[in-house]
């Protein structure tokens, strides 16, 4: 394999420093470029010291002075300011773009990155949320390849290297059901943040824990679904699947399925999108048949855990729909960590903002990216209501 050049957006966080220990696992292969962090300056001046990459972005604008000071001695150029993420990407010696970043943040830089053909290997799954199939018609257009990094959606990936010629009948989206799988409402009416953030398998950002607890990552994880392998509503399924070893199932024509499975370890996903069509040895832990006699599976309890079918609904209707739920979660799960809002008056949240957003067919780039800004206002302004 010819050597990668990376530019990793998000990389102070938890899939940016996994896919650096995929970097430092592979040095003849992977190389990395570019490094970028919304505030955390002092990993990223480490991870600039480690790496040495050409640019490094500290978003936070208050954190400029100290990363340039503490790499002023490297040739390191070093950026500050959300524009300087898009350019960022434009490096000429790129060759794909590692989206970590979380929330909708992740979209422009992914847009300029497709605009300049990069490919792109993308974790930030709200850049397919919010704008689907506008980033898929891009991806067309400039001819680069979109690479899952989200477990399920590689799993999907590699179940169709080889199928060129066959379509899928329908998926199979695996959920872990998370921290409180089984749970009735009265339960979940309490729950504290520490609980939430108690995951049974994955060790993870925030927000996406958050969203796992709460379903609504499994719901994002249907719309990215959709956009990045062509499907229908009524073709993607989601089953719960406690044990999360099987990361995810296709089904053809003749009614044959095909998993992919392993242990629950991003690295393996992140390895694939970044080495694909590649699989290349590592020693990353393997999976062991007696640590794991059954598995087992259970459907998703969407009337408990509202956001799933919130999430389908918005793809039935269409439009912004998908835009508006995913600034209404990003609200909600932020008031829910600062304890502005409780568990289930995140769901209220989400629903009461999307009845105030009028929709919008066939929204452009820029409508969707004025409406997720209008969104948050709304949301924020009915925190105190739910
Ligand atoms: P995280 O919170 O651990 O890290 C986020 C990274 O983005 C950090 O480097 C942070 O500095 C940066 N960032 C945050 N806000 C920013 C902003 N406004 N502008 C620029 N940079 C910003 O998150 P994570 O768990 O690594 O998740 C990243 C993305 O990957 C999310 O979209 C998530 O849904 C997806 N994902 C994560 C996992 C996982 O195991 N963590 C698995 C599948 C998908
Ligand atoms: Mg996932």
């Amino acid at each position: 394999m010819k050597r990668r050049n990376i530019a990793i957006l998000g990389s102070t966080g938890s899939i940016g420093t996994q896919a650096l220990d995929v970097v430092r696992a592979f040095p003849d292969l992977l190389e990395v470029s570019v490094l970028t962090a919304g505030v955390n300056y002092k990993t990223l001046i480490e991870q600039a010291r480690e790496f040495r990459p050409t640019v490094v972005v500290i978003v936070d604008e208050k954190h400029y002075i100290e990363v340039k000071q503490a790499l002023s001695d490297l040739d390191t150029a070093v950026l500050s300011g959300v524009k300087a993420l898009e350019e960022a990407v434009t490096l000429d010696k790129i060759d794909v773009v590692l989206n970590a970043i979380v929330g909708s943040a992740g979209l422009r830089p992914t847009v300029r990155a497709i605009e300049c053909g990069k490919d792109i290997a993308l974790a930030n799954k709200e850049t397919l949320v919010v704008a689907g199939a506008l980033i898929m018609d891009m991806v067309k257009r400039f001819g680069v390849t979109m690479l899952p990094v989200d477990s399920e959606h590689s799993a999907i990936f590699q179940c169709l290297v080889g199928e060129p010629e066959n379509s899928l009948e329908k998926i199979y989206l695996t959920a872990s059901g998370g921290p409180f799988r089984g749970k009735d409402r009265q339960f979940l009416a309490h729950v504290t943040k520490q609980q939430a953030l108690k995951h049974p398998n994955w060790v993870m950002g925030a927000k996406i824990t958050i969203d796992s607890a709460s379903l609504m990552n499994k719901g994002l994880e249907v719309i990215e679904a959709k956009w990045l392998f062509d499907l229908n509503v009524d073709q993607i399924d989601v089953v719960v699947h406690p044990q999360s070893i099987i990361h995810s199932i296709v089904q053809f024509q003749d009614g044959s399925m095909k998993a992919q499975m392993g242990v629950p370890d991003m690295k393996v996903p992140i390895q694939y999108a970044l080495t694909f069509p590649l699989r290349q040895h590592n020693t990353f832990e393997r999976f062991d048949f007696m640590r794991y006699t059954s598995f087992t599976f259970e459907p998703a309890d969407s009337d408990t855990f509202r956001n799933l079918e919130l999430a389908y609904q918005t793809l039935r209707d269409g439009g912004d729909r998908p835009c508006v739920l995913n600034a209404a979660n990003e609200i909600a799960v932020a008031a829910f960590l600062s304890d502005e809002l409780s568990f289930l008056g995140m769901s209220n949240l989400i629903e009461a903002t999307m009845c105030q957003q009028k929709k919008v067919e066939a929204p452009s780039l820029d409508d969707l990216l004025a409406i997720d800004q209008e969104t948050r206002i709304v949301a924020r302004d009915l925190i105190g209501k739910c």
